[in-house]
């Protein structure tokens, strides 16, 4: 079914981003219905949406917390996450940060550097207390998604590359405040081809022998995050395929008896839940184009201008024949554009606009440039 706002929010006040809860809960029962059957535990990845009231769900459910600043943790505990549910990741984790999560008895840090291990032993001495860790390594696999979010290749600068493990291995021996619990890889994010994750697999079991022939026994193993959805069709594909997910890692992943493979989603979980929706200030038209301007801008969904990413646009308030239009935003920058010829029916100033899939990777990175309000969120 085509999204329709609900008769009560006609007149809230727009652009304003719009939570359907009742979608969200779906996604998670088929998200633990996939994940049951392998054992497989589910971190949330806390930076594709950190709004208390979609938290509160996630947790219910009974997920996990991925984050990636001390911020973010933070805000984990807030919702109630319990601190042996969750990990911290990030190529530069701050020392403050790193005190904040020792200090919660976190589960577990997603370590990127010899470096960051060195820290992460010397604060954890100083607390009297180790560090878990797992070993965020850079696999050099292609996600075949966007370069932008592209995280696993050698040209990125996230995680250990293969050349540097044996290195960090000899300075683990040498860090009585660190414990190694796992392999940890994260290879990117919109990942719509699956067989991606097969490939990722096969690498850590070559890791996993590796290291036990040193001697290193892994309790955990995390294969990180990264699948896609359908931003094309949201209304024909709006809960991810989780099985055929979990059935790659399934197929390819080798586990050791009651070892625990971790996953962390963001996107997948939150995306196609929100939508931000907007009213048409102006139709204006030029030689060429079209331009239907909307009251929302890159302040307050910035993908399409940052990755040049697609989300399906509809014109919520028009049945008259479709015209092509260029839809941007009032922001003064070029790049402040939702899309190009989208196909609306024909569009008068007023018209309510819903821009689909926004649920990941929008509200939170909204920004106040041009002194502009903040975009309110509702949840029904
Ligand atoms: C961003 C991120 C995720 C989540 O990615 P999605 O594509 O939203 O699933 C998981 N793990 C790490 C380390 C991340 O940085």
């Amino acid at each position: 079914m085509p999204f329709q706002l609900p008769q009560e929010l006609a007149s809230t006040p727009t652009p304003f981003y719009f939570y359907d809860l009742a979608l969200l809960d779906r996604t998670l029962a088929a998200l633990a219905a996939a994940a049951r059957p392998g054992g497989y535990q589910v971190h949330y990845a806390l930076k594709a949406n950190s709004n208390l009231p979609i938290l509160e769900r996630i947790r219910a459910a009974g997920l996990g917390a991925d984050c990636v600043s001390g911020g973010e943790v933070q805000r984990a505990l807030d919702a109630g996450f319990a601190p042996g549910h969750v990990v911290f990741a990030g190529v530069g984790k701050s020392d403050a940060s790193v005190n904040l999560a020792l200090a919660a008895d976190i589960f577990c840090f997603n370590a990127e550097s010899v470096q960051e291990l060195e820290v992460l032993g010397e604060l954890a001495g100083a607390q009297g207390r180790r560090a878990r860790v797992a070993l965020r390594i850079n696999p050099n696999v292609d996600a075949l998604t966007h370069p932008h979010i592209t995280t696993g290749l050698e040209a990125n600068k996230f995680g250990i590359s293969l050349q540097d493990l044996p290195a960090v291995i000899d300075k683990l021996a040498t860090l009585p405040h660190v414990e190694l619990v796992g392999l940890h890889a994260h290879i990117g994010s919109q990942i719509t081809e699956l067989p991606v994750f097969g490939e990722l697999s096969r690498r850590l079991n070559e890791l996993q022998t590796w290291l036990e022939d040193r001697g290193h026994r892994l309790p955990h193993l995390n294969v990180g995050g990264g699948l896609g959805i359908n931003y094309q069709q949201p209304d024909t594909e709006p809960i991810p395929d989780f099985a055929a997910y979990f059935g790659t890692f399934d197929r390819h992943l080798v586990r050791r008896p009651g070892q625990q493979v971790h996953v962390e989603l963001g996107r997948a979980v939150v995306a196609q839940c929100g939508t931000l929706l907007s009213r048409v200030l102006y139709v204006k038209e030029s030689q060429q184009t079209r331009f239907a301007i909307l009251d929302a801008g890159m302040t307050e969904l910035i993908r399409p201008a940052l990755y040049g990413s697609h989300h399906h646009i509809q014109n919520l308030s028009s049945q008259l024949p479709a015209q092509p239009y260029d839809v941007v935003g009032p922001i003064c920058e070029s790049s402040d554009t939702f899309g190009r010829a989208v196909l609306l029916p024909e569009t008068r100033r007023g018209d309510l606009v819903a821009i689909r899939s926004a649920g990941a990777y929008g509200e939170v990175m909204s920004s106040a440039y041009n002194l502009r309000d903040k975009a309110e969120a509702v949840y029904r």
